[in-house]
This record gives structure tokens, sequence and C-alpha cells, in this order.
């Protein structure tokens, strides 16, 4: 994992899939809303956040994972939780290959 220093003008998030670090715009924002985790499609819903590439290898990465707990998050994380998550993220997929 790269650790120099990079400019404050284009922050960097870990993806939970991957486990690299890449530009926040370049992710999803998944977040905690009313106790569920959820997906920001708005990149601004208040809380912590986690950030996923909007890619199969990270998404399945995020779903095959044994973790137990999502560090970004400060929350656990059960399979069945990582599993909704997926499927929300293939329907925002979906339909913006549809508009595209
Ligand atoms: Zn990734």
């Amino acid at each position: 994992m790269p650790t120099t220093l990079k400019p404050n003008n284009r922050p960097e998030r870990m993806c939970i899939g991957c486990m690299q670090r890449d530009a926040k715009q370049r992710m999803l924002r998944i977040t905690v809303a009313e106790g569920s985790l959820t997906l920001d499609e708005t990149g601004r819903m208040p809380g912590r956040g986690a950030y996923l590439h909007q890619d199969d290898r990270c998404i399945t990465g995020f779903v095959r994972s044994k973790s137990r707990e999502l560090r970004s998050l400060r929350r656990a994380i059960s399979p069945d939780e990582r599993r909704r998550l997926a499927e929300l993220i293939y329907m925002r997929l979906d339909r913006h290959a549809a508009l595209e």
C-alpha cells in the first residue's frame, strides 16, 4: 500500500473490497441509516462512511470477506448484511446502465 503523501485536494479512502486507497470520488459511499447499512447516493449523508469501488471484483471481495466488522464504520457486519448491500449496489449499477 503506498504511503507517499498526496495533495489534500484529492481526498483518498480505502476500498472495503480490494483494500486499496483511491480517490473517494471514484467510489461508492456506504453509511448507516436507521441501523442498516445503506448506499449513500448523494455522498452527503451524515455519519461515518465506508467506500467501495463500483467494480465487480471489489463488490465480490466485500461480500466474501470473512471479517465480522467494518472498521471504517466502527460497526459489526454479518454475511447477510454484506449480501444485502451488494444487492443494493447492483440495483444502482443497473439503473445507471439503463440511463446511459
Ligand atoms: Zn476496490
